[in-house]
């Protein structure tokens, strides 16, 4: 009871601290990477869920850890992401106010480079989450639009 106290304490203050798309993680801790990716895909359609989980081992049997960005999101966040570059400071981000995200049923992926997961364009091959997608099948890879590219973002159809 106390760890998963714990456990869920450290997700609030993850949480907090990473709110935004752009945010700067600190280094992280295997048990924290499988610990938060396993909460983040608790909130997410279970059949995603076991999607997400064959690319987590793909990637791994390849040498390469990934971490969940973002996963379930509210539609609260999801006005403010779309308000961005629009009403309120900064790019634009997102072209939708439907998101898969606030279905639960999509997910962001992020390749943990020494500890630390990053969204840096030159720091990781982007095409091997759509190959992975790809290999595990019945996914939309945000890599594929034609507009705003997401590499990082998988949706069920
Ligand atoms: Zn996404």
């Amino acid at each position: 009871m106390e760890i998963l106290i714990v456990g869920l304490m450290g997700y609030l203050l993850y949480q907090y601290s990473n709110s935004t798309l752009s945010s700067k993680y600190s280094p992280l801790s295997l048990f924290q990477i499988n610990q938060n990716n396993e909460i983040k895909l608790a909130q997410v359609n279970s059949r995603l869920a076991a999607k997400i989980r064959q690319i987590i081992a793909l990637a791994n049997q390849e040498g390469y850890l990934l971490y969940i960005d973002e996963a379930y999101r509210t539609q609260a966040v999801q006005q403010e992401y779309y308000a961005r570059g629009r009403t309120t400071p900064g790019d634009i981000i997102t072209n939708t106010l439907n998101s898969k995200h606030t279905q639960g049923k999509a997910v962001d992926l992020m390749p943990v480079i020494n500890g630390i997961p990053t969204n840096n364009l030159a720091a990781f091959d982007w095409q091997l989450i759509g190959k992975w997608a790809r290999q595990v099948g019945g996914l939309t890879w945000g890599g594929n639009w034609k507009s705003l590219k997401d590499y990082r973002h998988l949706e069920l159809p």
